[in-house]
């Protein structure tokens, strides 16, 4: 806590800087409280130099309580107009508010707070001591000056009664010197004898004598009396005007005090007026205590509220404080254990980064394990695959040491006489002259004959008391096992590349045929003839001149057969003539009647095996439009004579499976109340239809799908689209073969679709098909550097639309360049994409192209940097391997075949030399955009990494080698099984 105050105190101090944050508050006290600005009461100004003089006086006469140095009056008149603008109040007030809602360390500063306000409380009342001491004084002081101000006036009334006696004695003086004057000018013409009292009394005399004739003595005796009366009276009249004049100069000099009086009057007058403003102004200062008393009321009610508050507080803060001590005591203990803490972390921070490392781990081992666990179910199946095939070996080897024992013991045959070898080739040429036997199988026997060989020695003796039909078979039958080394092998397809393609099924079907034929198997392909097929790239088509008849529906149909090359290998296209047009519809698939289309197209192509009189080993139909050749061939060619293959099948997408009403079995021949049952071809999911792919999956010899994750995926329920368990149940011939690449035909050294040739050693070429293709759709060329990422791919859910969609947006985003080719079989996101091409059809970075165009498609792998495939499932994929034969790194959703051939640059599980793009495993937008936004963070940062990563991925061997050689080996092991087995009956 008290650290918490200081901290408060300290931030206060440090702010006082500012000028409009704090102000220090004015005391006599030391300790200069420093206060918010915010905390002012209220705004006011002491502009009034009375008003500050007045308080430079009253600050003047309040001494110094503690003793310091009195500050200059100027300074104390400022802090004091701050100390009257500043009263806390606000803070005490807000102090009040937050007190009812603070707690533990708030309710320090709380404490904090409530003390400043006590401190300010007590600096408020001095002040307001010396407000009403200031007023005493002025009160008193006031009064003495209205004394002197009564006293002033009496004097003045009292003057001024002077005055006018003055006055008036003064005009009566003047009467009386008019009238002395008078008297004297008529004695002075009555004669004056003996000087003046003389000349006056003479005047007198002459006055009376002419005025009171001598007749009249008397009277001048009495004018005498009166006469000295008069002079009695005329000196005391000098007296009296000789007083008067000692009065008049008292009167003068009254006056000139009457003056100075006026003047100290008047002086008197103005400090009155003074004092009255003054005590006007006291008035004012009155009111305002009595306001200022109002709100110390005011305040002292706050200050008890607060009191209550502060004992409330300090109840909390004894408490808290005993908290405090208990948290001191486990501060001290924490203090310890963050020592040690702090002693730890260098370790925690290496621990936690070992966490990370070990979490990452922990999901790369997660991964690894799933990995493991995948490739354990995968070993395990070959491990019994394995142990089958050991047991099939060990029968062959059984049966070859014997046929070796034989042939060792027989090698020529020596114990026949030459005669019985001449007669054996009479008997087969006799066969061949009469037709009975092909020249091609005569000679074979012929061979044989001469070569002294034991098994047509023993075949003579085996049917030579057989009738000669007898006996030809069972020569034929040497012809047929001992022809070549290699496989007959036979396609029966819907797709061919580049003939008839719709996706990957097309590749395949071509790729895996031609690799075939490389190791010397012979291989042909079987399809429909469609009227929408590329015949251009169909070599030496024709039809041959016969009609091979196939039963539908109750009847038969004729077909007709057309020959040709396709890619080098040999094609039979099958032509229906049936009223229905099967396949000169315009389109490969997606017709009402897709289930007649490829159960009438299967039944035709065994029909024509038979009719040919082909012996094929195996026989490989894909997908559910060929799937139902597997029970056709076991349930109704095995048994026409149809009988020297085993039966492989390809499932590419397990999505679509050729699901229908069982009754619709009925149309190729195959019996549906035997075949609609859990254990043959009904659905897993609606008993009363039947699906193809099942059908071949119980009905083949060997059934595989394009990639092993894939493999794995539809063994679960999630992934295997209802068949998990029929799948499960036939683990032993299911296995996953990841398709390859023709690398002939993906090649971007000798790709005629390009503008320029190149390879991995010289990139220029594709900066150019970059550049070619920019100028072809129309999009910005301005900078080079700029990526490209390209996308073809069919628009269907599985492959991600929402993430296609996406990636537009946020390729966009990363400064990228986009290129989609790609159609919708789906309406709805065929009109949704038709809709964004729409949009961008005039802007410079994007370009969809809603169709299917196999040349554009080669120039976008070329031009693209990157490619993007970020499927919902995909079975095996080939847009991927492609794209990194033409230096496009691919961006992948980590889901079956992808899992198995694009491996994360920044993974560090996978050895580096196989890291080769950039995966992701939640299909959402997040995920998808962490993938691009690396691979774009490289293509941008790292140029020179990126080139080695092209150059890496395009030196990739993605060719049908590996995987042929696989399929190679489960055909011959297959054919072994069946001839070991044929040998042993
Ligand atoms: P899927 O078989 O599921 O369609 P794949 O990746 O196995 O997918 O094979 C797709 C093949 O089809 C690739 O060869 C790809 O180039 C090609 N492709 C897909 N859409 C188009 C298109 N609109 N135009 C040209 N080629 C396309």
């Amino acid at each position: 806590m008290a650290s918490k105050l200081t901290t408060c105190f300290v931030c206060w101090n440090l702010n006082q800087s500012h000028p409009n944050t704090v102000v220090r508050f004015p005391s006599s006290s030391s300790h200069g409280l420093l206060l918010p600005a915010s905390c002012k009461m209220r705004q006011r100004s002491l502009s009034s130099q009375h008003k500050k003089q007045h308080i430079k006086k009253a600050s003047h006469e309040q001494p110094s309580t503690d003793g310091d140095p009195q500050p200059d009056q100027d300074r104390d008149s400022e802090h004091r107009e701050a100390s009257l603008d500043s009263l806390p109040i606000a803070v005490n007030i807000n102090g009040a508010e937050q007190a009812e809602q603070l707690s533990g360390g708030q309710l320090v500063d709380m404490l904090g707070m409530i003390q400043n306000t006590e401190k300010n409380i007590l600096l408020l009342n001095q002040a307001r001591i010396h407000a009403l001491q200031d007023l005493e004084k002025i009160l008193a002081e006031k009064e003495a000056l209205q004394g002197e101000i009564n006293v002033l006036e009496t004097r003045l009334a009292e003057t001024d009664a002077r005055i006018e006696v003055a006055t008036q004695e003064k005009i009566h003086v003047k009467r009386l010197e008019e009238q002395l004057e008078k008297l004297r000018s008529e004695l002075a013409q009555r004669g004056n004898p003996e000087g003046g009292d003389t000349e006056l009394h003479a005047h007198l005399k002459r006055f009376l004598n002419d005025e009171y004739p001598p007749s009249h003595n008397e009277s001048i005796h009495s004018l005498t009396v009166e006469l000295n009366s008069l002079r009695e009276e005329n000196a005391s009249l000098k007296s009296a005007i000789e007083s008067f004049k000692a009065q008049l100069n008292d009167v003068n000099n009254t006056s000139e005090r009457v003056v100075v009086l006026e003047k100290e009057r008047s002086s008197l007058e103005s400090a009155l007026k003074d004092l009255e403003s003054k005590l006007l102004e006291s008035q004012e200062d009155f009111s305002e205590l009595s306001t200022l008393r109002v709100e110390c009321k005011d305040l002292r009610e706050k200050v008890e509220d607060l009191q209550v508050m502060l004992d409330n507080a300090t109840k909390q803060a004894n408490q808290d404080i005993t908290v405090l001590q208990q948290n001191q005591d486990l501060r001290r203990k924490l203090e310890k254990l963050e020592a040690s803490l702090e002693e730890a972390n260098n370790y925690k921070l290496s621990s936690d980064k070992l966490q990370k490392y070990n979490e990452e781990m922990q999901q790369k081992i997660k991964s690894l394990e799933e990995r493991l666990q995948k490739s354990d179910e995968e070993i395990n199946s070959y491990v019994q695959k394995y142990q089958d095939s050991e047991k099939e070996f060990q029968v062959t080897l059984s049966d070859l040491r014997e046929e070796t024992k034989k042939r060792a013991l027989d090698g020529p045959v020596e114990d026949m006489p030459w005669e019985f070898w001449s007669r054996l080739l009479l008997m087969i040429d006799g066969w061949s002259l009469e037709k009975k036997i092909s020249v091609d199988d005569a000679n074979l026997l012929r061979e044989k004959v001469w070569k002294r060989d034991r098994r047509i020695r023993d075949t003579y003796m085996a049917c030579k008391e057989q009738s000669e039909n007898e006996a030809i078979s069972a020569f034929l039958k040497l012809t047929s096992s001992a022809t070549s080394q290699g496989l007959r092998v036979i396609h029966i397809a819907a797709e061919m590349a580049p003939v008839a393609k719709v996706g990957g099924l097309g590749d395949v079907v071509c790729g895996l045929g031609k690799a075939l034929q490389r190791k010397g198997h012979l291989v042909e392909i079987i399809l429909p003839k469609y009227d929408c097929m590329h015949y251009d790239r169909i070599c030496d088509l024709r039809a041959l001149d016969v009609v091979i008849e196939s039963y539908f529906d109750g009847q038969l149909f004729k077909n007709k057969i057309w020959v040709g090359t396709v890619e080098g290998l040999p094609v039979y296209f099958i032509e229906p003539h049936h009223p229905h047009k099967l396949f000169w519809r315009g389109t490969y698939y997606g017709e009402h009647d897709d289930f007649k289309r490829f159960s009438y197209f299967s039944r035709a192509a065994l029909e024509f095996l038979l009719r040919a009189g082909k012996k094929p080993d195996i026989i490989h139909c894909h997908d559910w439009q060929t799937a139902f050749v597997a029970p056709l061939y076991w349930e109704m060619y095995v048994p026409k004579g149809l009988d020297s293959a085993r039966m492989c099948f390809t499932c590419h997408n397990f999505q679509y499976q050729g699901i229908a009403a069982a009754s619709e079995l009925e149309s190729c021949g195959l019996r549906a109340h035997q075949l609609n049952r859990p254990d043959r071809m009904q659905d897993n999911s609606e008993h009363d239809k039947v699906n193809a792919v099942k059908g071949a999956v119980v009905f083949s010899n060997i059934v595989t799908t394009v990639s092993p994750t894939y493999a794995q995926e539809v063994r679960t329920a999630e992934g295997g689209h209802g068949l998990h368990s029929t799948l499960s149940s036939h683990s032993k011939k299911f296995i996953g073969i990841l398709n390859g690449i023709d690398t002939d035909a993906w090649d971007p050294a000798t790709d005629p679709c390009l503008e320029v040739h190149y390879n991995a050693n010289d990139l220029q070429g594709k900066a150019e098909n970059k550049a070619a293709l920019r100028r072809k759709l129309g999009l910005s060329s301005t900078d080079h550097r700029r990526p490209l990422v390209g996308c073809i791919t069919r628009l269907v859910p599985q492959k991600g639309v929402h993430l296609i969609r996406h990636a537009i947006y946020r390729t966009l985003g990363l400064g990228g360049q986009f290129v989609l080719l790609g159609e919708s079989p789906v309406h709805h996101i065929q009109k949704e994409f038709e809709g964004i091409a729409e949009n961008f059809q005039n802007h410079d970075q994007v370009r969809l192209i809603l169709k299917y165009d196999e040349s554009l498609a080669h120039a976008i792998y070329a031009a693209s940097d990157m490619f993007i495939i970020p499927s919902i499932f995909e079975p095996c994929g080939l847009t991927q391997m492609i794209s990194m034969r033409y230096g496009a790194i691919p961006i992948v959703r980590k889901t079956g075949g992808l899992n198995d051939s694009v491996f994360d640059v920044d993974d560090d599980t996978i050895p580096p030399r196989f890291q080769n793009g950039f995966t992701f495993l939640d299909a959402n937008e997040q995920g998808f955009s962490g993938a691009l936004e690396r691979a774009f963070n490289l293509y941008m940062n790292n140029p020179e990494r990126w080139k080695q990563l092209v150059q890496k991925d395009m030196n990739i061997d993605f060719s049908w080698d590996s995987s042929a050689a696989q399929y190679e080996q489960l055909y011959s092991s297959a054919v072994a099984r069946a001839r070991a087995r044929n040998t042993l009956n």
